[in-house]
């Protein structure tokens, strides 16, 4: 069910308690790929897995915002800061638990978000208005083995394969000759540089012209799979 799309009669005839809610971010993926990158492929994720799931979910409306600030040197960039990030994620999903859908699964399309997803997380398991149970699933981290960077080969595949008119396709050699290689440095362990234009030119980190339809296509077969299974999962927890 989702729930952009129904009345509030609907929603309250839905039998299942379980949430899939994407959450993205708005900001600058160097200069071939679209600033709603982040949510466009989070949002993708979440349909692909719910679609193999046999059973019902409750499709929230993606939120577009997340912790960005560090690509504020960027235009067009937008972004919440970390408390308010973390206060709008506690509300929304105190709202979930207030109708009864206390099984939240976050599908996550933005690195920056992941540690304050996963407080807000652990927060809503032991503290919540009713017993609930909340998680987060981060797309690109169903493997450990993805070259991921940022608007680099993963997320630009992603693109080309689900929607190829958002890639500025001229773009991409340069995107990649502009590239940083890591993302941003560190001094014994500890954090060097705050801002990703201390660290690469044009915002892009890894090579986006190793990207290709065909990778996009197993990416999204692949991590989609991975979040119905993950869905499987959490339908069978005992919440209480
Ligand atoms: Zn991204």
């Amino acid at each position: 069910m989702d729930l952009s799309q129904v009345t509030s009669d609907d929603a309250k005839k839905t039998t299942s308690n379980i949430v899939v809610f994407p959450v993205g971010s708005t900001e600058q993926h160097g200069p071939h790929a679209p600033l709603s990158t982040d949510l466009l492929l989070a949002k993708s994720v979440a349909e692909e897995g719910i679609s193999q799931f046999k059973g019902e979910v409750i499709f929230a409306p993606p939120l577009p915002f997340g912790i960005s600030e560090e690509h504020r040197n960027f235009p067009g960039t937008l972004w919440l800061s970390t408390q308010t990030f973390r206060n709008c994620m506690t509300d929304v999903l105190n709202s979930f638990i207030h109708n009864g859908w206390n099984k939240i699964i976050i599908v996550n399309g933005h690195g920056g978000n992941i540690d304050s997803l996963n407080e807000v997380c652990a927060d809503i398991t032991r503290n919540a208005i009713k017993p609930a149970f909340a998680t987060t699933f981060t797309w690109f981290n169903y493997s450990n083995d993805l070259p991921m960077g940022h608007a680099g080969e993963v997320e630009t595949s992603m693109l080309l394969h689900l929607f190829p008119n958002m890639v500025n396709s001229n773009m991409i050699s340069r995107a990649n000759a502009d590239s940083g290689d890591i993302w941003g440095p560190l001094e014994q362990g500890a954090k060097m540089k705050y801002d990703v234009d201390e660290f690469t030119k044009n915002g892009v980190i890894g090579n986006p012209s190793l990207a290709s339809r065909d990778f996009g296509e197993k990416l999204l077969k692949e991590s989609g799979k991975s979040l119905t299974k993950l869905i499987e999962i959490v339908s069978k927890l005992e919440v209480s």
